[in-house]
């Protein structure tokens, strides 16, 4: 199970206006959703909140029921992929992805098995001995979600995981991250400003404008509408 709500969710920066005005809404167990909207409408400021990085101003965070505002990040059973990657540019892929599983504790044995079977589903067995200053955007960008996966968290966040890749690679990875989603049977909530990619990943499309929601619905309902 793993179902996020947000219950009048409301973020101001310090000494800055409200940003996210009065949110509530919740992502089913195993459910694909999607935030769309215009930039600094406040997509990556509620995702940084579910994910630990930015502190909540008001309103509570629910993972299963239970209000997770208070726990940090690494006790949030809940992972996050970047835009830019966030990788470390000179530890090999391996250290990368096991970069977090060292922080919690695992076990030698317990960390190379996980991280050869995210490599796998991943398709880059053959780059863990490498660095990413030495790799593709794609390559960086399939290390970047094995770092997420190894943890085996029951959500993931996506924060426009595609948009520094070029036209071909960013459908190729589309399709691989619906698959994923099969494959892992994980929540998802996933930022993107692009509404192709919104229609395409989502099982619902959550629409932002200036910190409020306007329309939380299927893709059907949303683009179909008269
Ligand atoms: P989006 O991801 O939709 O582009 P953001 O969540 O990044 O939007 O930003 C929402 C609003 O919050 C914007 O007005 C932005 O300027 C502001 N904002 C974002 N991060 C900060 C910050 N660290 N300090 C102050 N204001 C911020
Ligand atoms: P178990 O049978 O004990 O769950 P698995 O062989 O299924 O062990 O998984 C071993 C480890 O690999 C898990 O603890 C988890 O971290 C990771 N793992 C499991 N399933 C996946 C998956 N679909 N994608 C990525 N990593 C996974």
């Amino acid at each position: 199970m793993a179902q996020i709500s947000l219950s009048h969710i409301a973020k101001a920066y310090p000494n800055g206006p409200r940003v996210i005005r009065d949110v509530s809404l919740t992502v089913n167990d195993r459910e694909f959703v999607v935030f769309v909207g215009p930039s600094g409408c406040g997509k990556s400021t509620l995702l940084r909140m579910i994910a630990g990085l930015e502190d909540i101003t008001d309103g509570d965070l629910l993972l299963d029921g239970q209000r997770i505002n208070d726990l940090p990040p690494k006790d949030r059973d809940i992972a996050m992929v970047f835009q830019n990657y966030a990788l470390y540019p000179h530890m090999t892929v391996f250290d990368n992805m096991a970069f977090g599983l060292k922080l919690r504790n695992f076990s030698k044995a317990d960390i190379r098995q996980r991280v050869e079977k995210a490599a796998t589903i991943l398709d880059i067995q053959n780059l863990l001995d490498r660095k990413p200053k030495d790799m593709s955007g794609g390559q960086r960008q399939r290390v970047a979600i094995g770092r997420a996966i190894v943890r085996d968290p029951k959500v993931f966040l996506f924060d426009e995981p595609l948009s520094n890749l070029d036209a071909k690679l960013r459908g190729q990875t589309r399709i691989e991250l619906q698959k994923l989603h099969r494959e892992l049977q994980a929540t998802i909530i996933y930022v993107t400003h692009d509404q192709v990619e919104a229609m395409t990943l989502g099982n619902r499309i959550c629409v932002l404008r200036g910190g409020d929601v306007m329309q939380f619905d299927t893709p059907m309902t949303l683009y179909n509408q008269p």
